[in-house]
């Protein structure tokens, strides 16, 4: 509790003043000239990138990249399966043959942001905006001395006020600026105005998950795998630092230029313990059984409750939709039961994964350890070895068989 007190502090200092930056100054919206072009075309910025030869720190795998495996634990975990994700691979491969291609490298070459304190507006060009939240629009922005690309989201201090999400946007802030993961998608600071708040994000080149999904209507198997395992990575390095995301589902993940998936959307997430009620608005369809039910907030504080998600999100991979969807009622009463049906067409792995995340007792659900050695898992995405003899050409398929 005391942490908490001491950042929220930290944090409440930041809306008072602000050393680096002139209140003054045009309002971003109006910022639009410099070498990156406000229209700017996403499909220009590997160009633009890669032109500046720029290294992005997180997108840097490890030697032994393990999937998503984070760095600096990876040394240490050694009894846990280790898989290469086939696209990973195929990265590493592409990287090492093709060093002069735009997109793998452009942002692995991206060099580190300067030092936080010294962020202000003036040091980034802002390019073409990228999409518009319930309280801020984010744009493409390019910090000016280094080139380094990434995503700068607008924040109204009386927007939030209003909104009443101060407190919720702190509490993004300080706990997504903590976490580094390929599959989490990076805060690398932020600052602020008098009137706003900003913050420099990870650009996501390939956009929302959510229409990703909808234009496909739903995923092959060894796409969706790919996709669940590196949700259980990134899961597993959050839990592992106490960390509850509490909201995952689509529109909550962004893709990566690879491919990659990145989490984002911190603002319900929350470091455990927590004494947060039930305050949760906006889809039932994600949300577990112990959330819904309201006598029942001994369960409120597990990260268990991501595993559930886990269970909705690979379901509406697969599906095309999620599983209790339904009239609000019924959906509340369906998760309340656990009543769904995986339809014929997923293949007998995918519905055994799903089965084993979608368990009400939130102490019975799969561990995130044994989703990522999970037949379906293992199936799709090859272990190291074997992955990357396979990227590099030795192998038939990168890719798994997409199997139905
Ligand atoms: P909500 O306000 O309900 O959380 P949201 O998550 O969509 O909605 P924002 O996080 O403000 O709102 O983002 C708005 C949109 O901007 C996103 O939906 C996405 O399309 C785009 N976007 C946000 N962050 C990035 C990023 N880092 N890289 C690329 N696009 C992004
Ligand atoms: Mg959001």
């Amino acid at each position: 509790m005391a942490e908490v007190q001491t950042l929220e502090q930290r944090f409440e200092s930041i809306t008072v003043q602000d050393e680096n930056y002139d209140s003054n100054a045009p309002v971003v919206q109006h910022k639009t000239k410099g070498a990156l072009n406000p229209a700017i075309p996403l499909s220009n910025l590997g160009t633009a990138a890669s032109q500046n030869r720029l290294k992005l720190p997180l997108q840097k795998l490890p030697a032994n990249a393990t999937g998503g495996k984070i760095a600096h634990s990876s040394a240490v975990n050694t009894t846990i399966t280790k898989i290469t994700l086939p696209s990973q691979a195929a990265q590493r491969s592409s990287a090492e043959s093709r060093p002069s291609d735009a997109d793998p490298l452009a942002l692995t070459q991206q060099p580190p942001l300067p030092k936080a304190k010294e962020f202000h507006l003036g040091m980034f060009e802002i390019g073409k905006p990228l999409g518009k939240g319930k309280f801020g629009r984010v744009y493409l922005a390019r910090e000016r001395s280094t080139g380094f690309v990434c995503a700068l989201k607008v924040l109204h201090k009386t927007e939030l006020q209003q909104g009443k999400v101060e407190k919720q946007v702190r509490r993004e802030i300080e706990i997504q600026s903590n976490l580094a993961h390929p599959n989490i998608l990076r805060l690398y600071g932020h600052f602020h105005d008098s009137k706003r708040i900003f913050l420099i994000l990870e650009f996501a080149g390939k956009g929302e998950l959510y229409k990703h999904l909808r234009k496909a209507q739903k995923f092959p198997e060894w796409q969706a795998a790919q996709y669940i395992a590196q949700m259980a990575s990134a899961l597993k390095y959050l839990h592992k630092k106490h960390v509850m995301h509490r909201d995952i589902k689509p529109e909550n993940i962004l893709v990566g230029l690879h491919g990659e998936i990145k989490i984002s959307d911190f603002g319900w997430s929350v470091h455990a313990p927590n004494n947060r009620r039930n305050t949760m608005c906006g889809t039932l369809d994600y949300l577990p059984p112990e959330m819904i039910k309201p006598n029942r907030e001994e369960n409120w504080y597990s990260e268990k409750v991501d595993l559930w998600s886990l269970g909705v999100l690979t379901y509406e991979f697969l599906v095309g939709e999620a599983p209790f969807e339904d009239t609000p009622v019924m959906t509340q009463r369906r998760i309340a039961r656990g009543e769904m049906s995986v339809p014929s067409f997923v293949s007998a792995e995918a519905r055994d994964l799903i089965k084993r995340l979608l368990v009400l007792d939130p102490e019975k659900r799969i561990p995130l350890e044994e989703v990522e050695k999970h037949p379906w898992i293992l199936k799709h995405c090859v272990k190291g070895e074997r992955a990357f003899q396979r990227a590099s050409g030795d192998g038939k398929k990168v890719k798994g068989d997409g199997v139905q």
